[in-house]
């Protein structure tokens, strides 16, 4: 059987990266783990060949020669996925879809033969069997999350590794909180399940042995979501970089409070992480309230982000306006805490309401919901009737994106970030790996791009003599901010661009 992986292409959002991509001569920000994974549980007698559409569009040949066509991908993708289902069934292909949106859309407007609901490990090889015998089911339900032991070392024969600015390992899947917005507890569970240690030192051995050198990203819903195994996974990471003199930088996700934790926050220090992704979601505490994110409250949020970051993690932050409980002056709130914060990347949007999560039953009960959403809260787009008035709220998240993604404001956060965080004296073997060529073709670029042809040059040239004084040991890491803030600034005038003088659009 020849089976044909195809990730779809992402729309251009914040997420897509794409614009700081193109500095570092990169296609995507990563590959399709999910699709690496499901290739090897595939039987080993199978021909396998993967294409992802974020960097090389699907051959007429890979199409040709393929008996059966296995899709996956995100809420956001939904649209390119359908469109290369409808390709494939054109020129009579069976078509196989799942992964994360198979559990937000229903089976049946996915439009494939075949759709597997729930994690692989548990079925493909049902599914194989079925497809080999010509009796695959309409639709693969999962009856139980498997156990993280069972997922396989993923298949990286199959990536064109250097087209991608990072690689990533999955350690965890589930989180223990219970955010009413979240989708990633109604998938992957409220009972963290973690793979064993051994298998990710695998994962990471797997990656070296391939010859990357660059950043690893460890994908999961929450890294510290069962703390003591987080630990024993940090203490066997920082020997293994111990071991082999050199280490990826590692960045993952987790939940804010890991600022309660100055132990585990030392042992991800020593394992090589360099930046955390953070849900805060608000500044107002009744707003976390009500969604039921109540790790965030009782405490103070921006006290939280400087810990973190005096431990050497850049916070990444992600932010929503929308809550039912906002308020007008929610807007300067937001801007006030994020300028504050010193969160260079700080990904506002508006709220969604994803099918299957716990808000998204009870707008409906309210009869608030408009669409099913498309997955990008980081788009003008509301899928629900706020409380707010649309107009209003759309125009005030317009006017924080505005605000806080200007050159001025934006290297200011930074310049605060860099201030908090420890200087990486003596790490000098972090400092030589940061001279890759693509990080010296992205400097190269950035300064062209930025420094001549952009706008607000000066204060861009601000901020690099800055980084070359003050911060020269950190000057890698700070550069490599100023790219991605090229990519938001973009993002963000487009999206300010592409709306009305209303700006907002609800669904039909
Ligand atoms: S902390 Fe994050 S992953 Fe966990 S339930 Fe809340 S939003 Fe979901």
């Amino acid at each position: 059987m020849n089976a044909l992986l195809v990730y779809p292409q992402f729309p251009e959002t914040y997420w897509s990266f794409k614009y700081a991509l193109s500095f570092l001569g990169k296609k995507s920000a990563q590959p399709p783990l999910g699709l690496m994974t499901v290739s090897a549980l595939l039987p080993d007698h199978w021909q396998k060949r993967l294409v992802d559409t974020n960097i090389e569009p699907i051959r007429e040949r890979d199409l040709n020669w393929a008996d059966v066509v296995l899709l996956s991908g995100m809420h956001i993708q939904r649209d390119a996925l359908l469109a290369i289902v409808e390709r494939c069934h054109a020129r009579g292909l069976r078509t196989v879809v799942g992964g994360p949106v198979a559990s937000s859309v229903a089976a049946a407007d996915l439009k494939a033969d075949h759709v597997v609901i729930g994690e692989a490990e548990s079925l493909i090889a049902d599914l194989a069997r079925d497809l080999e015998q010509g009796a695959a089911r309409a639709v693969y339900q999962a009856r139980e999350r498997p156990d993280m032991a069972t997922s396989p070392l993923p298949d990286l024969s199959l990536i064109k590794m250097n087209r991608y600015s990072t690689m990533t390992v999955q350690y965890s899947r589930g989180c223990p909180f219970n955010c009413e917005f979240c989708d990633i507890i109604e998938i992957y569970g409220r009972r963290p399940r973690t793979k064993a240690v051994a298998q990710v030192l695998a994962e990471l051995d797997q990656l070296r042995a391939a010859g990357w050198r660059e950043s690893v990203f460890i994908v999961d819903d929450n890294f510290i979501g069962n703390k003591d195994r987080a630990r024993q996974l940090c203490v066997a990471l920082a020997e293994w970089r111990q071991q082999f003199k050199t280490s990826f930088d590692l960045t993952t996700e987790a939940s804010l409070n890991l600022a309660d934790d100055p132990e585990l926050m030392g042992l991800m220090k020593e394992a090589g992480f360099k930046g955390v992704f953070l849900g805060i979601e608000t500044p107002d505490e009744s707003g976390l309230i009500s969604s039921n994110k109540l790790q965030n409250t009782r405490r103070s949020l921006l006290e939280c982000v400087a810990t973190i970051q005096s431990y050497g993690m850049e916070v990444m932050g992600g932010f929503i306006l929308g809550f039912d409980t906002d308020k007008p002056d929610i807007f300067d709130r937001m801007v006030d805490f994020i300028e504050k914060s010193g969160i260079p990347i700080a990904m506002v949007g508006l709220l969604q309401a994803m099918p299957g999560t716990q808000l998204f039953r009870r707008l409906w009960k309210e009869g608030r919901i408009l669409d099913a959403g498309h997955g990008d809260n980081t788009g003008v787009h509301l899928n629900f009737l706020p409380h707010m008035s649309p107009e209003r709220l759309v125009a005030g998240y317009r006017s924080v994106l505005q605000r806080i993604y200007n050159n001025e404001a934006y290297f200011k956060r930074v310049k605060l970030y860099l201030s908090r965080a420890p200087s990486p004296r003596g790490d000098r073997s972090s400092q030589r790996r940061w001279f890759t060529h693509s990080n010296v073709r992205a400097l190269v670029t950035s300064m062209l791009r930025q420094g001549i042809f952009g706008r607000q040059r000066w204060a861009y040239w601000k901020f690099v003599m800055t980084a070359a004084t003050r911060y020269h040991r950190s000057f890698g890491p700070a550069m490599a901010l100023a790219v991605m803030g090229y990519h938001l600034q973009v993002v963000t005038r487009k999206l300010l661009k592409a709306e009305d003088g209303t700006g907002f659009s609800l669904a039909d």
